[in-house]
C-alpha cells in the first residue's frame, strides 16, 4: 500500500505584507513550498504528493514548482478550497484504497525533516492516528478581549501542534465525512478524527518545525538553512 503526503497550499495567505501568497515566498533563492515539497520528495516513505494550491495557479505551479524542480512524485496539483480543511478535502477526495497511509502537512512548514516524516509514518502504523508537536516551554496565560488575565493556565501536559500529521486511510475519510455532515471546521487534521472518539498519538516534532507566517520567520529560515547547509558541507 502507498503512502500519499498532502500538502495544503491553497491560502491566499497575504498577512506577510505584500501581494504574494506567502507559500510562493523565496527562503534561501528558492520557494518555501519547494523546500516543503523536497523534503518529502526525498522521503523514502512517501510514494506520492497531491499539492494543493489556489485554484488559478496551477499552470503556473506545475510548470514553475512541479516541472522546475523535478518534483517528480507530485502527482496531481489540485484547487484549493475557502478554508484549509476545504482544501485538504479536496485532495482526500483523490486518495483512493491503492492508499494505505494519508500524511497531511502544512506547505508552509518548510523546515521538516526527512526524520519528523519517518517517525511519523512509524507511529501511524502502530497507532492509527498520529500528530507530532511539542510541549509549551512558557507560563500560558488566557486573556479576555480587553487585555486582562483571567487566569494562568496549567502548562503540564499542553503541546502545540505542528504538522505532519498522519493518518491510516479509512480513518481520516471517516473524520472528514463526519466533519461535513456536522459542518464542523477545525484548526487541522487530527481535531477531526479526536472527535471520533479515536485516540491521537502525540509524537515529538521539532522546535524549527515552524509555519512561516511573519517576514521576521523568513529572516530566521535563511539563518536556519544556511546554518544546516554549512553542517552537511553543501
Ligand atoms: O493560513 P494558515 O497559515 O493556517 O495555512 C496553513 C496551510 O494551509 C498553508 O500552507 C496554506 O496555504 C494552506 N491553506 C489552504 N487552503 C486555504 C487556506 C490555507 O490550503 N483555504
Amino acid at each position: 500500500m502507498k503512502t500519499v503526503a498532502i500538502i495544503p497550499a491553497g491560502g491566499a495567505g497575504r498577512r506577510m505584507g505584500n501581494g504574494t501568497p506567502k507559500q510562493y515566498l523565496p527562503l534561501a533563492g528558492i520557494p518555501i513550498i519547494v523546500h516543503t515539497l523536497q523534503a518529502f520528495q526525498r522521503s523514502p516513505v512517501v510514494d506520492e504528493i497531491f499539492l494543493v494550491v489556489p485554484e488559478g495557479d496551477i499552470p503556473e505551479v506545475r510548470q514553475e514548482i512541479v516541472d522546475r524542480y523535478s518534483l517528480a512524485k507530485v502527482s496531481l496539483v489540485l484547487p484549493g478550497g475557502k478554508e484549509r480543511q476545504d482544501s485538504v478535502r479536496n485532495a482526500l477526495q483523490q486518495v483512493s484504497d491503492e492508499h494505505g497511509i494519508v500524511i497531511v502537512h502544512d506547505g508552509v512548514r518548510p523546515f521538516v525533516s526527512g526524520d519528523i516524516i519517518n517517525r511519523a509514518v512509524e507511529a501511524v502504523r502502530e497507532f492509527g492516528a498520529v500528530t507530532v508537536g511539542v510541549p509549551v516551554k512558557d507560563t500560558v496565560k488566557e486573556v479576555t478581549a480587553e487585555g486582562w488575565v483571567k487566569r494562568t493556565v496549567i502548562r503540564e501536559g499542553l503541546w502545540l501542534t505542528q504538522t505532519p500529521q498522519a493518518f491510516r486511510r479509512p480513518i481520516l475519510i471517516a473524520a472528514y465525512q463526519k466533519a461535513g455532515a456536522d459542518r464542523f471546521y477545525g484548526t487541522d487534521d487530527a481535531s477531526l478524527v479526536e472527535r471520533m472518539g479515536i485516540a491521537v498519538r502525540m509524537i515529538p516534532g521539532d522546535c524549527n518545525n515552524i509555519k512561516v507566517t511573519t517576514p521576521e520567520d523568513l529572516l530566521w529560515g535563511d539563518l536556519v538553512i544556511r546554518r544546516s547547509s554549512n553542517e552537511t558541507g553543501g
